[in-house]
């Protein structure tokens, strides 16, 4: 019998997801006996004509990771939907826009501004930036649209299932891969993920206070980090309450707090807001009576990039999805 097809794509992302893959050492042999890679351009030598040869529908499963930022990220996703039964957003960048939607804060201008005329490594005196369209002589040399607005997957193509992570790890990328291979999915649209957020699963939740005295926010490298106790009775943001569980804690059994990588829980449209939200519920002084309106725009003070923070892998997904344009 005709094993399944999948495909593994990458459009705006780092290549950490790609990294998973390979990450599964050597459940990937499983893998690979259980279905025929038809596409995966970071190892193995397929071009974009076998895929437009296939029938639609024929690839029984794409696993796309990374934001949409170029015309031709956009024209691959919308081949592989085409092309494939379903759809999974695999990892941060996909799912909500992660890192690469970041970019959101800026415009294109901006971002080919300070790239190719202002970093200091940058010598470009006549100030050439990249062009869709450049006549050599010869013919003319064309380079994919670079959008002004970072895209998160299902912004651009229908989605059926979300691996969250920056990057999803190995054991929820196999066990994504024995449903799809038993049949066994939720329904369309879940993320594969549990439904909790950190807090309810990290081993310092006995710890978090229920009302949060501090007269200072740090930043991790500003103190020694207790390793028992919650991050944010130490005085630093942490996103667990607004974030959803199954990384196994990474970070914060690395003694970093979590960054809110795995997006929010089930029925939450802003995990930003949440995050601030559940953040600003709980920080005060002792004596709230006493708590100023300088002692709460103190503390608002002390968030270093509170955007960047608040939003660091959701800004395209979020209610803000983007700064306003001029
Ligand atoms: S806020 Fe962070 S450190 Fe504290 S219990 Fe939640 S996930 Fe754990
Ligand atoms: S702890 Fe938070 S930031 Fe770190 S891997 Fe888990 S969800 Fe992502």
């Amino acid at each position: 019998m005709a094993k399944p097809k999948i495909a593994f794509y990458w459009n705006a992302s780092c290549g950490g997801c790609e990294e998973t893959v390979v990450d599964l050492n050597e459940d990937i042999l499983k893998v690979v006996e259980a279905v025929d890679i038809v596409f995966w351009p970071v190892a193995l030598d397929f071009k974009r004509k076998d895929i437009e040869a296939l029938s639609d529908g024929e690839i029984a499963v794409s696993f796309i990771n990374g934001a949409i930022r170029t015309e031709e990220q956009e024209e691959m996703v919308r081949l592989l939907r085409a092309k494939s039964g379903l759809v999974v957003a695999f990892g941060s960048c996909a799912h909500l826009g992660g890192i690469p939607g970041l970019g959101n804060f800026c415009t294109r201008g901006t971002i080919f501004q300070r790239v190719y005329k202002e970093t200091p490594s940058t010598e470009n005196p006549q100030g050439t930036v990249p062009q869709e369209k450049t006549d050599i002589g010869v013919g003319e040399l064309t380079l994919p649209e670079f959008y002004d607005t970072v895209k998160t997957l299902n912004q651009t193509i229908p989605v059926d299932y979300y691996l969250p992570g920056c990057p999803p790890p190995p054991d929820l990328v196999m066990n994504a891969v024995n449903a799809i291979l038993t049949g066994q999915l939720p329904e369309k649209g879940a993320v594969l993920a549990p439904n909790k957020a950190q807090c309810d699963t990290c081993p310092r939740n006995e710890t978090k206070p229920e009302k949060i005295s501090i007269k200072e926010i740090k930043r991790p490298w500003e103190i020694k980090i207790d390793p028992e106790k919650c991050f944010l009775a130490q005085g630093l943001i942490c996103l667990g309450p607004a974030t959803r569980s199954g990384c196994g804690e990474t970070c914060i059994r690395a003694n970093m707090p979590c960054r809110g990588c795995f997006g929010p829980v089930g029925g939450v449209v802003d995990q930003g807001a949440r995050a601030l939200s559940a953040i600003a519920s709980i920080l005060g002084l002792e004596d709230e009576e006493k708590m100023t309106e300088e002692d709460t725009q103190k503390l608002v003070d002390q968030i270093a990039d509170p955007a960047g923070t608040f939003y660091r892998f959701s800004l395209p997904s979020s209610l803000l999805r983007r700064k306003r344009m001029e």
